[in-house]
């Protein structure tokens, strides 16, 4: 089968590789009908990550199953999924409390970009949809893995709720499906920080209701105009930089909460700061699994569109553009189609 593969930075080939097979009875085996690049993907590729030998890439994933271990009970050969790009047992007492990504059997998806991948713990993992769906919601029911999961996650941790004041603080995909969890949960106003037109439209179309295109600290500057100089009551930090960070918390109004799903990169924290700023913060890898039957509900009937973050599709053979331009910020996400 094809896979995709990074040897090093800025090498990445996709390659003939075995096809997998079942290791471990709480396995299942899925044929991809499509996989995508994640924003994260580009840290090894650009090097800011040790790539110490070839790394088997993907974990936004979602196909049909072709094979299950032994212990499967909740998903079937020929049934259409959707796993979280966190496995989980969804069974432990982090997975109950809603915490599936820091689940004590976690591990994280690899090879997902790929003609076929193993997805361990399957039954705390994936979800299956009821028949098979129509191909126009491929790329939302993608987007569901990762990606709207982790936006989903951002607002859910920054608390938006209905009426909220929201600011999002990255226009990546990530970012843009923050703006779009927000405007599903309730929020009145939501500012999204942007630079990039066609993401500022996409912001807009997704329920953004003010666009601010400055960083730093003439972003929250404009944030704090826009406010009556109170702040934000929800801030989703979507990058994970120390400029992006200090943004978020610079945004936020005493009292309030930010959801920061940006995998931070070289961010440090000043205690005293974060003291008298008063705010709340929980992050980390979303727990995409707890919201999975809720988005997947809200995709199959067509509530809400995700899929349109894809603003670049590629047969999997041609993964190495697609890395190339989001690396270049051609486009915001690439779709894969093996
Ligand atoms: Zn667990």
């Amino acid at each position: 089968m094809l896979a995709t593969m990074l040897y090093a930075p800025g090498d990445v080939r996709v390659e003939e590789r075995d096809e997998p097979v079942i290791q471990k009875p709480t396995d299942a085996i899925l044929r991809l009908t499509a996989t995508c690049i994640c924003g994260s993907d580009l840290w090894p590729f650009r090097g800011l990550n040790d790539v110490s030998s070839p790394m088997a890439m993907g974990h936004e994933y979602c196909g049909v199953v072709v094979a299950v271990g032994s212990d499967v009970k909740t998903v079937k050969p020929g049934q259409f999924v959707v796993g979280s790009f966190v496995l989980s047992d969804n069974t432990c007492p982090h997975c109950r409390h809603g915490f599936q990504s820091s689940c004590e059997q976690r591990e994280f998806m690899t090879g997902g970009q790929a003609e076929y991948a193993r997805v361990p713990l399957a039954d705390g993992t994936l979800i299956a949809t009821d028949t098979m769906p129509d191909d126009d919601l491929i790329p939302s029911l993608l987007a569901a893995s990762d990606v709207l999961g982790t936006g989903w996650y951002a607002a859910d941790a920054a608390r938006v709720q209905s009426g909220s004041t929201v600011v999002v603080v990255g226009d990546g995909a990530v970012g843009l499906m923050g703006v779009l969890a927000a405007k599903q949960l309730g929020a009145h106003r939501i500012i999204a920080m942007s630079r990039h037109k066609s993401r500022q439209d996409l912001a807009l179309d997704y329920g953004a209701t003010d666009i601010i295109a400055e960083r730093g600290d003439e972003g929250v500057a404009r944030v704090k105009e826009l406010t009556q100089r109170i702040g934000a009551d929800a801030v989703l930090e979507c990058v994970g930089t120390q400029e992006s960070m200090q943004t978020a918390i610079n945004c936020a109004r005493p009292g309030s909460m930010i959801g920061y799903v940006g995998v931070p990169h070289g961010v440090q924290f000043d205690g005293q700061a974060l003291f008298f700023s008063q705010t709340g913060m929980i992050g980390g890898p979303a727990p995409v699994r707890r919201f999975l039957p809720h988005l997947l509900d809200l995709i199959l009937t067509r509530q809400i569109n995700p899929g349109r973050v894809f603003d670049l599709e590629l047969p999997l053979a041609d993964a190495a553009e697609g890395y190339r331009a989001m690396d270049e910020r051609r486009a915001i996400k690439t779709l894969l189609r093996p």
